[in-house]
């Protein structure tokens, strides 16, 4: 079945739409809106879900496999600097992340089960609040877990995708195994005596110890891991001290550690943590040590990235990711809910090619179809049963040709003549 113009014309709208009106984490009440006026005529929409999210549920004729597709539906907290009719109109917040398009692409999906139902199985929609979540707050995909919508539920695979300017429209990028990473942010509070500035033996020095913490920490993390161990440590914010004429009494850094193996993140939260003590100590200062948002790494599960080369490429053109980025995202905590997969959409063509959160992202929309058909594609294999069963062999991507076939049994394959030209039909 090929996407037709006017459907990717319509969803192109629908993403405009969004783009046009970005909402933050927990207030995307005007994009939940918009996604149920939609969807309710064709399937059971569930509002409220995590506060301002959205579950759908499609029932296939039959009782068969079950798949979750989940788009994340929050904007990012910076301001939209593009000169398109489609630009924010919100000051201060843009879908500088994309997730306008993974709205549009899974509510494609919805239409197109809907209009060929499969012969068995059902699809749940996830239209996820808050993955963008400031320090110490709990993340939208944490809330969805625990919304009576989803909690205690199993599906045979969940699926999902994020918009990647690395990669060129009309690729959809598979990684090996790893497709986000694992992360820690953490706040260190430095707590000491203010004193006037004329007399600062009667003070202990905040900003001079946190200072000096900062520097160590860069040194330390730097120092204690491997050159072939992916890692990045940041420090975005710093503050403290009251006056110029003040010894300070209290200063405070936030950042974040971001890791791919559960070791090398072990040993370095560890190190941050201990030189961060021991340097206040080393001043007379107190401490206050705090790790949050900590997030898990996005795992692909073996068995899907298999089933994805096995039937992605000729409908779209398929990237064998490699190395795995140090991005993180909250559809890790899904992975709570079945076997996994997480996939980059290509979006840098005509327009597209500014970073992931910067002011002046946009996408070349041609991604849409692409991603409607990549997802719809996966959903359907696994409602007719060529996922590989859990713990069969499925060979690292593009590696194996034949380890890939195996999640395709012959004559499995009900593709129908023509759906291979749906990526170029969507894509043009
Ligand atoms: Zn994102």
């Amino acid at each position: 079945m090929v996407l037709a113009h006017d459907d990717v014309d319509d969803l192109v709208r629908l993403r405009r739409q969004l783009h046009r009106h970005p909402e933050l984490r927990f207030t995307e009440r005007r994009t939940a809106a918009l996604l149920a006026e939609r969807l309710a005529p064709i399937a059971r929409v569930h509002t409220g879900v995590a506060d301002t999210g959205l579950v759908v549920e499609i029932e296939g004729r039959a009782p068969g496999p079950s798949v979750l597709l989940r788009a994340d539906m929050d904007a990012y907290p910076v301001q939209d600097v593009k000169e398109v009719p489609w630009a924010s109109g919100n000051p201060g917040v843009c879908h500088a992340c994309g997730h306008d398009v993974h709205m549009a692409v899974v509510a494609g999906v919805a239409a197109r089960i809907v209009a060929d139902p499969p012969a068995r199985g059902s699809v749940t929609l996830l239209f996820q609040p808050a993955e963008e979540i400031p320090f110490g707050e709990a993340s939208g995909a944490a809330a969805a877990l625990a919304d009576a919508a989803l909690r205690g539920r199993r599906f045979d695979a969940v699926l999902g995708l994020h918009c990647w300017p690395d990669l060129p429209a009309g690729t959809v990028g598979v990684d090996r195994e790893t497709a986000m990473a694992a992360k820690d942010a953490f706040r260190v509070e430095v707590l000491g005596r203010a004193a006037h500035a004329a007399t600062p033996a009667l003070g202990r020095d905040a900003i001079l110890g946190l200072s000096g913490i900062v520097n160590l920490l860069h040194a330390g993390v730097a120092r204690s891991r491997n050159p072939h161990e992916l890692v990045a440590f940041n420090i975005g914010t710093i503050a403290g001290g009251a006056s110029q004429s003040q010894v300070a009494e209290r200063a405070e850094a936030t950042g974040t550690l971001r890791t791919h193996d559960e070791a090398v993140r072990g040993r370095l939260k560890e190190v941050v943590e201990r030189i961060a003590r021991q340097q206040a100590a080393a001043l007379d200062l107190g401490l206050r040590f705090t790790w949050a948002n900590e997030m898990p790494p996005v795992r692909n599960a073996a068995s899907l990235v298999a089933l994805a080369h096995a039937e992605l490429p000729g409908l779209v053109d398929v990237a064998d990711l490699t190395e795995p980025p140090l991005t993180t995202d909250d559809f890790a905590l899904l992975g709570a809910l079945g076997p996994s997969l997480y996939v980059k959409l290509g979006v840098t063509g005509e327009r597209g090619g500014a970073p992931l959160h910067s002011g002046a992202f946009d996408v070349d929309e041609r991604c849409v179809g692409v991603g409607v058909a990549a997802l719809e594609r996966l959903t359907r294999a696994v409602l007719a049963g060529r996922l590989a069963e859990p713990g069969a062999p499925a060979t690292p991507a593009g590696t194996d040709q034949a380890g890939a076939d195996q999640a395709t049994p012959a004559g499995a394959d009900d593709t129908a003549p023509g759906e291979r030209a749906a990526a170029g039909a969507v894509g043009a």
